[in-house]
């Protein structure tokens, strides 16, 4: 097998087993760009590194070798000797970029002999490039503390009374490299390799090896990268910017990345190697300043900057070294950018002829997006943020302001004109207005689809779930890091609902701002998708926010969020506390108008738009005072003991709520709640229709798993419905549909199929009762099923293809077969998550709704997945 190719070997379509630095050498080398000659390792042999327990076999090694003869022929250069000595550099490069992720050993192949001699002609050069081999052999193949070299050089800095690295002269760097070599031997107990390819091997092995350091393996999944990727690895005969005063080195983007500006953006050194404008010793120059100092180089690296963007339709990010008044590329890849300059270049590269509508719309990642539809921190600001727990990233965006611990006290703040953060054990319904108070909200407990996360990503409010590293204690309203940090009501943390980090203090933020290019960029997206994007949207502000954002209609709106506010919770918890039907009626009747007046308002927000109306779903209880304040408050308004109280909330407690008494089978023991909320519904179309608003309920009845269970509640629907119009004398055009979240449901949908007109995938339930996993308590345990990579992703944010995702497709052939009529959406969270819409797209979904902040996402993500499924 070939575990080594040369760059003349390879091209810029072998990512895979060239690693994306490695393929865009080989691509510039075939494009003529002066690149440093040298060999790519491939992913491969790092593969194979792994299974035999980290070790390079004989054939890996022999083809190493092979390549540096190789590398010495076209140099003219030999590795190790001191005649014309080859050096080294050694690099990581996976399929995609991780930057900072792994390990760089550069100068291979200087020893003490070789060094002596190169000082012959510049001194200062060769202990320099020493020291740092020394230096960097220690810090990444043997892992000996950084910071034991960093102190010499300082003391060394102090001694000659100089601030910067650049001010030590030849014989300074040389006592360095001295220095350098005994601490080394102190760690290693022996002496600093002095066998060229003693160090080329041991650092290969070392790049290998940091393919599995913790925050590689961190940042593979936060970006969803296979562990079996592993990295290639890039030889090549070293360039040195630190040679003398005509050498440099530089970064630069062809296109600005914060921004997308059409300009070249960046910065380079004179007299530096790369790690010194990365590690940030010196404050580099403005590329711009090349022009005047070095013309004929500037002119060069613009006119290469210019064939790479030609060749590979998109911004590039490219590392380049100037040797002695010679440019070198080290390096090109597409940059890495802000949503914002996303936007930009893929539109202006649209314009300028590089790419097609289609290229442009999977230029953007659909999940940044949202960095544009959240207020975000300011990136200075976070950087000197001290980050002091962290939770599930449930709700995006930024929130600031004081700790209140109850949603009362909450309020209470915000009224006062206080910034506030809600931090709660757990959420529950009666917190909704405290929620809404505050900037963002904190919980200990939770996952990303329990209470908190779905209201507060249906806000818009930035929320961090299942917080669990931090202790809280609510009564004494403090909590505690895991550092032993305690915070107290009224200090300041910043909450990032997009990364899941808690930090202490205040941190400024930045307001949404919807640009022009999304406009167009989005509506562009939306010629190409065919998947229906709506929303779930439980209240008229909600249908307007869904509206603003581009949903199509609410395909979830769900009833229960509309009781929460505080009158409205006094009159379901009568109901819920009522012994008669007589009693339950009366208290439906005061929610009547309530409801009746949300859906009125929501009609008319959403115009000629499908509006599907999810019937009460949750366990009761929910609803019900948990704080003995409340309880007695509760009693006295009702005329009830308050023992009496008590024991109705005990007895309505359930050991699974989340298996309880909830969805339709709430209808099945009091038809009366169905009966109001039809009345609700259709006597809300109708005087919305009366105003010549067109107005299409669509009713839909949650957490069937029996026929019979939906013939009941579909009867009483339809009689009910029957009733008001002609009370009203007037028809109004309603469909009647089913949740499948349960999977027995599955297992009957061709029977289902038949009663209905459409089905609604509850995939958070769904996915609850497929695996037995709770959606409230799953999170605890789950981040284990990560570290023995028994799961790869959250299957409560991703869909589980292969195990709900088949009950879907399962469900949608047998109800298609029954009911060719039929229409199929999706309201569980994963409507909102790219991979998941890619594959309702697959399965040929109408729509999916999502949370409002995620209709962006979503409509771009269905455009994407219809251009993919083209291309197949
Ligand atoms: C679902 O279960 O996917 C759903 C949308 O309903 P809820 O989250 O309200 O249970
Ligand atoms: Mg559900």
């Amino acid at each position: 097998m070939k575990f080594v190719y040369a760059f003349n070997e390879g091209n810029k379509d072998m990512k895979d087993i060239l690693g994306g630095k490695g393929a865009n050498l080989a691509e510039m080398s075939k494009l003529n760009i002066p690149v440093p000659q040298g060999f790519t390792i491939t992913t491969t042999a790092c593969n194979n590194y792994y299974e035999n327990e980290e070790t390079l076999s004989e054939e890996i090694e022999k083809q190493i070798y092979e390549a540096v003869s190789n590398l010495e022929r076209k140099t003219g250069k030999l590795f190790g000797s001191t005649i014309n000595p080859l050096l080294l550099s050694v690099r990581s490069g996976a399929r995609v970029s991780m930057p900072g992720m792994m390990d760089t050993v550069l100068n291979l192949g200087l020893n003490d002999e070789i060094t002596r001699i190169l000082a012959i002609t510049n001194k200062r050069f060769a202990y320099d490039s020493y020291r740092r081999l020394i230096q960097m052999f220690a810090d990444v193949v043997k892992g000996y503390p950084k910071k034991e070299f960093e102190k010499v050089i300082d003391e060394m800095k102090i001694k000659k009374n100089v601030k910067l690295d650049i001010e030590l002269d030849a014989e300074d760097m040389c006592e360095l490299a001295m220095q350098f070599k005994d601490i080394y031997k102190e760690y290693a107990h022996e002496e600093f390799p002095q066998d060229a390819k003693v160090q080329l091997i041991e650092a290969v092995k070392a790049v290998f090896k940091s393919w599995n350091t913790e925050r590689a393996i961190y940042y593979r999944k936060m970006n969803e990268i296979p562990d079996d990727w592993g990295t290639a690895v890039n030889v090549q005969q070293m360039v040195y910017g630190n040679l003398n005063d005509k050498s440099g080195t530089g970064v630069a983007f062809t296109r600005n990345p914060a921004t997308g500006e059409n300009k070249i953006y960046g910065e380079y050194l004179l007299n530096a190697q790369g790690e010194d404008i990365v590690a940030g010793i010196r404050t580099p120059h403005n590329i711009e300043e090349l022009k005047s100092l070095m013309p004929n180089i500037y002119e060069q690296f613009n006119s290469i900057c210019k064939i790479l963007e030609t060749h590979y339709k998109d911004m590039q990010d490219m590392e380049f070294t100037i040797e002695n008044g010679k440019l070198y590329m080290l390096q090109t890849r597409s940059g890495k950018r802000t949503a914002e300059a996303a936007l930009k270049i893929a539109l202006d590269l649209l314009d300028e002829g590089m790419i097609t509508k289609e290229e442009c719309i999977l230029r953007v990642d659909a999940n940044e997006l949202d960095q544009l539809l959240h207020p975000t921190f300011d990136t200075e600001e976070l950087k000197n943020g001290k980050v002091i727990a962290k939770g599930l990233a449930t709700s995006p965006g930024a929130g600031t302001g004081k700790i209140y611990f109850s949603a009362e006290d909450a309020k209470k703040a915000h009224d006062n004109g206080e910034d506030v953060i809600l931090v709660r054990l757990e959420t529950s319904p009666e917190d909704i207005e405290g929620m809404n108070s505050s900037n963002g909200i904190l919980t200990i407990r939770g996952g990303m689809t329990s209470h908190a996360a779905v209201v507060a990503r249906g806000m818009g409010k930035c929320c961090i779930s299942g917080c669990g590293e931090l202790v809280i204690d609510e009564a004494n309203k403090t909590i505690t890091t895991q550092d032993k940090l305690v915070l107290k009501e009224g200090d300041y943390i910043s909450l990032d609902g997009s990364t899941g980090l808690v930090y202490q203090g205040k941190i400024k933020t930045k307001d949404i701002s919807l640009s022009g290019n999304l406009e167009r960029f989005m509506n562009m997206a939306d010629g190409i998708r065919h998947l229906g994007v709506r929303a779930n949207a439980d209240t008229p502000k909600d249908a307007k926010m869904a509206k603003m954002f581009g949903a199509e209609g609410i395909g979830l709106c769900r009833t229960e969020h509309m009781f929460f506010e505080k009158e409205r919770i006094f009159a379901i918890r009568q109901m819920i506390l009522a012994e008669t039907v007589e009693n339950r009626r009366k208290a439906l009747n005061k929610l009547l108008p309530m409801q009746r007046s949300d859906f009125e308002e929501i009609f008319r927000e959403m115009d000629s738009s499908i509006v599907t109306i999810r019937y009460l779903d949750p366990p009761l209880h929910e609803f019900l005072p948990k704080e003995e304040a409340e309880i007695k408050y509760l009693a006295m308004s009702l005329g009830i003991d308050v023992d009496k109280i008590k024991e109705r909330i005990s007895y309505l407690k359930e050991f699974n709520p989340m298996m309880g008494h909830r969805g339709c089978r709430l209808d099945i023991t009091y038809p009366e709640i169905a009966i109001m909320q039809t009345r609700a519904v259709i006597e809300a179309a109708i005087n919305v229709s009366r105003e010549n608003i067109k107005v299409h309920p669509e009713i839909m009845i949650p957490l069937i798993s029996d026929i019979k269970e939906l013939r009941y509640v579909k009867n009483i629907i339809v009689k009910t419905a029957e009733r008001v119009m002609q009370e009203n004398n007037m028809k109004i055009d309603y469909k009647i549909g089913t949740m499948i979240e349960v999977p027995r449901a599955v297992l009957i949908a061709g029977k289902i199929a038949k009663e209905v007109d459409f089905f609604s995938f509850g995939t958070n339930d769904l996915t609850q009762l497929t695996y037995g996993f709770s959606r409230d308590d799953a999170s605890k345990f789950l981040k284990d099923y990560y570290d023995k990579k028994i799961l790869d992703y959250d299957p409560f944010k991703r869909i589980d293809e292969e195990g709900v995702g088949t009950l879907v497709d399962t469900a949608i052939s047998l109800a298609k077969k029954a009911n060719p009529k039929l229409e199929f959406g999706i309201c569980g969270e994963h409507g909102g998550e790219p991979h998941s819409v890619e594959f309702f797209n697959k399965i040929n979904l109408t729509y999916v709704s999502c949370s409002t902040y995620r209709i962006p996402i979503a409509r771009l993500a269905a455009a994407q997945a219809s251009i993919k499924l083209c291309q197949k």
